[in-house]
């Protein structure tokens, strides 16, 4: 029913970039079979998933929406893509996004936008448009996103359904093509908040192959959002940021998260105002932080290792030569600017003056939020600023592009979870979405919450 779906509506959408039938097909095959013989089954076996393009799947095409990677078939699978493999779940495909996850909007994909089922006009959010796209017009109940910035969380708000940012450290990296390693997680795109616990679930725990993998086993997920479902909060403490809302929040994204306080207070919870000071400076330090770290792990793309290779037009064949060609063909213009801004920033004459101070804010943005989870259990603020932008609206001025991800990027600055759900239409009609944080390794909160809300 699914891959009829896709068919029917992905032509509009062009939310995946490679549909896995045959694929999808046995693996659902051998669960029918597996369940036929009296196997016992994890609660996701046979449910079909969609993974974004930047996590390796061994046999599939995996691009990352860049040029660079066209025709590259991995010879691995990362941690997750084996554990959802070995938990019989389908994998319909692999969804579009912004190239290397860096974009609010999936129209920095190589391979054309992704369009918001919502709004056909309008963006389905970014990097991970494609997989809350296909969520959202139901060509997939689950998928795979990554979030550096707010790449699962803001999709999820601009197309009404849940998606959630793990801990740092609580899903392995192994085998997800890095954009900035200190700041990526992997997490669950649903349309419900158990079904993202439950996804969570699967995809998390303890990886040795990534060295930044907590050793701990996770908090009970599934068995939060349950709790949350039942409907009581009583006694617990929502802190409202009061540096994330307000001024430049679209009017109908703010009345949406009033309402929403007034439902958490019903169900018993105590709403409170936090004051995170440094989170002012949170986006300026993570354009500084993120393109460093991207700057460095894309060097790997050198015309020699993976996908694309570019002889020079004229000239001498040299290796460097070879690099220039590739990479000035392969990287689109946002990838060029952000592998520029990082190399400056990390420049012998400009270390301490950029990336030192970005380090700097980033170690008081975390103190700000130790300081506001001792008055908070969890933190509560809309997701993004605004709903659905239109196609082209921000295509031309980056800042107002990265803007949209004021709300969302402290939580990787700090390593902190995050969820966004569904919070009802704004006035325009468009989705908005409700942001809850919670203290690192108490991920189980945050769907709590979530759950509560829906
Ligand atoms: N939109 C942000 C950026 O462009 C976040 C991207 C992400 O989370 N991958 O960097």
């Amino acid at each position: 029913a699914h891959l009829d779906r896709i068919a029917e509506v992905d032509g509009d959408l062009n939310a995946f970039l490679h549909v896995s039938a045959e694929e999808a097909l046995a693996t659902a095959a051998d669960v029918d079979a597996r369940r036929s013989a009296g196997d016992e089954l994890g609660p996701l076996a046979g449910v079909p998933i969609a993974i974004k393009d930047v996590v390796v799947t061994k046999g599939l095409p995996t691009t990352a929406g860049s040029k660079i990677l066209e025709g590259w078939i991995p010879p691995y699978d990362a941690t997750l893509v084996e554990r959802i493999k070995a938990a019989g779940l389908p994998i319909l495909g692999k969804t579009n996004m912004d190239e290397f996850a860096m974009g609010s909007s999936t129209e920095h994909s190589a391979y054309g936008n992704t369009r918001n089922p919502w709004d056909l006009d309008r963006i389905p959010g970014g990097s991970g448009g494609g997989s809350a796209a296909a969520v959202a017009a139901f060509e997939a109940p689950l998928a795979i996103g990554t979030d550096t910035g707010g790449s699962i969380r803001q999709p999820g708000a601009v197309t009404g359904t849940v998606g959630a940012k793990p801990t740092y450290g609580g899903v392995s990296r192994y085998g997800l093509i890095a954009m900035a390693s200190s700041l990526d997680q992997a997490g669950p795109v649903t349309r419900t908040v158990l079904d993202a616990a439950l996804l969570h679930e699967l995809i998390g725990g303890h990886d040795p192959r990534d060295s930044t993998s907590i050793p701990e086993a996770l908090p009970r997920l599934a068995d939060a959002a349950r709790l949350g479902a039942a409907g009581d909060l009583k006694g617990l403490r929502v802190g409202v940021v009061k540096e994330l809302s307000g001024e430049g929040y679209q009017e109908g994204v703010s009345a949406r998260f009033a309402e929403s306080l007034d439902t958490l207070r019903a169900l018993g919870a105590e709403v409170v105002e936090v004051s995170c000071p440094h989170f002012t400076y949170a986006l300026d330090a993570y354009y500084l932080i993120m393109p460093a770290e991207a700057s460095s792990n894309l060097a790997k793309f050198d015309g020699m290792r993976f996908g694309l290779r570019v002889q020079p037009s004229e000239g001498p064949v040299t290796a460097e030569r070879v690099m220039a060609a590739t990479r000035g063909t392969g990287f689109g213009d946002e990838v060029k600017r952000r592998v520029i801004l990082g190399t400056y920033a990390l420049s012998a004459g400009y270390y301490d003056a950029y990336y030192g101070s970005a380090q700097k804010v980033r170690t008081l943005v975390q103190r700000d939020f130790a300081a506001a989870f001792d008055q908070a259990d969890v933190l509560v603020s809309p997701t993004a600023p605004t709903t659905a932008f239109k196609f082209g609206e921000k295509l031309d001025d980056p800042l107002a592009m990265y803007l949209n991800d004021v709300a969302t990027i402290p939580a990787n600055l700090a390593g902190v979870p995050g969820v966004s759900v569904p919070n009802g239409l704004s006035d325009d009609g468009l989705p908005v979405g409700f942001q809850i944080l919670a203290p690192a390794k108490a991920d189980d909160r945050m769907y709590r919450v979530g759950a509560a809300l829906e």
